[in-house]
């Protein structure tokens, strides 16, 4: 049993803490949002009067927040109330700039470091079956590992400091780009006459098939429990696809990297998000993309 502060406790964190109670953790929560931390509490986890609090009581800190800003502020804010030592891991997405910033704070204070962010969405999340993307040193990954393996079912390390950012950007800019791939053509297919079942039954054994259509295929129908079928609901909504996209995008420029379908995925995103559509599921940009050919 190791005692855990987990800071965060929102879609992905609640679950995530509550994976380790039933692991058999001892886990300390904190959450700025009353809610979050009720619901947390409710599941096991034991609630400190504040982030800092939660910390002191233990040997190691899990945060898992809207972004990089959090992140750094919240690290800033919690390294001088742990003790020497005490292993930092990351679990939201940020940027890896963020991230790298937040690891030098950590061995600044005496402590480890991992960011390890997440892929698996709020159902990962709760069947803890996430894959984690880890970097930091290699005593520091394997300190982590038992802990990441009672929420995930694959760790993966990834290298130095900031690599689990690096990798889950990459990974995630592949999937913006290759949702868009697999929208475009079932629209295609449905202008030509070309039903969605047959255009799945090929591309999904043959040199088009990906996740995006074999697991999360954006039209109802094919692959019964992708969000097609549930009124586009969440799953992973647009507007976290979008961020992960700019984040991919400023990573690009900062290290002269050419991504330009990237850049067009990012920008197909923001217009999807921008007319209303951020909550809904990111494989409805089908429909914006049907808009778009004007019918
Ligand atoms: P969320 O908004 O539900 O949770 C974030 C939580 O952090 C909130 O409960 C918020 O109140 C809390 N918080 C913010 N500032 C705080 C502070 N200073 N101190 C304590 N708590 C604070 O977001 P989420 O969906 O759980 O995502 C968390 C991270 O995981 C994000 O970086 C996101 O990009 C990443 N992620 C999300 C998904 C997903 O499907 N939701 C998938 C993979 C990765």
């Amino acid at each position: 049993m190791t005692t855990i502060a987990f800071i965060g406790l929102g879609h992905m964190g609640g679950p995530m803490a509550a994976n380790l109670v039933k692991a058999g953790h001892r886990v300390h929560g904190y959450d700025i949002v009353a809610a979050s931390r009720e619901a947390a509490a409710a599941n096991g986890v034991a609630i400190a009067a504040s982030a800092a609090e939660a910390v002191a009581a233990s040997e190691v800190v899990i945060t898992m927040l809207p972004a990089g800003k959090h992140v750094v502020a919240v690290w800033k804010e919690i390294l001088p109330a742990a003790r020497a030592g005490t292993l930092f891991i990351d679990s939201s997405t940020i940027d890896v700039e963020s991230a790298r910033r937040a690891h030098a704070m950590a061995h600044e204070a005496g402590m480890d470091a991992v960011d390890a962010p997440v892929s698996g969405g709020v159902g990962g999340a709760q069947a803890a079956t996430l894959t984690f993307m880890a970097g930091g040193t290699d005593g520091a990954f394997a300190r982590a590992k038992p802990i990441l393996e009672a929420m995930g079912k694959r760790i993966v390390h990834c290298g130095p400091a900031g690599n689990g950012q690096a990798a889950k950007i990459c990974n995630n800019m592949i999937l913006g780009i290759s949702m868009i791939g697999v929208c475009e053509a079932f629209a295609l297919a449905e202008k030509l006459g070309l039903s969605h079942q047959a255009l799945f039954d090929v591309a999904s054994t043959s040199s088009g098939q990906c996740w995006s259509l074999t697991t999360y295929c954006p039209v109802p129908g094919p692959v019964p429990t992708s969000p097609a079928n549930n009124g586009y609901k969440p799953g992973f909504s647009a507007e976290l696809m979008l961020k992960d996209l700019r984040l991919s995008q400023d990573a690009a420029l900062a290290s002269g990297a050419a991504t330009p379908l990237g850049a067009a995925a990012a920008q197909l995103y923001a217009l999807y998000a921008g007319a209303g559509h951020g909550g809904e599921d990111f494989s409805g940009i089908i429909h914006f993309l049907r808009g778009l050919a004007g019918v």
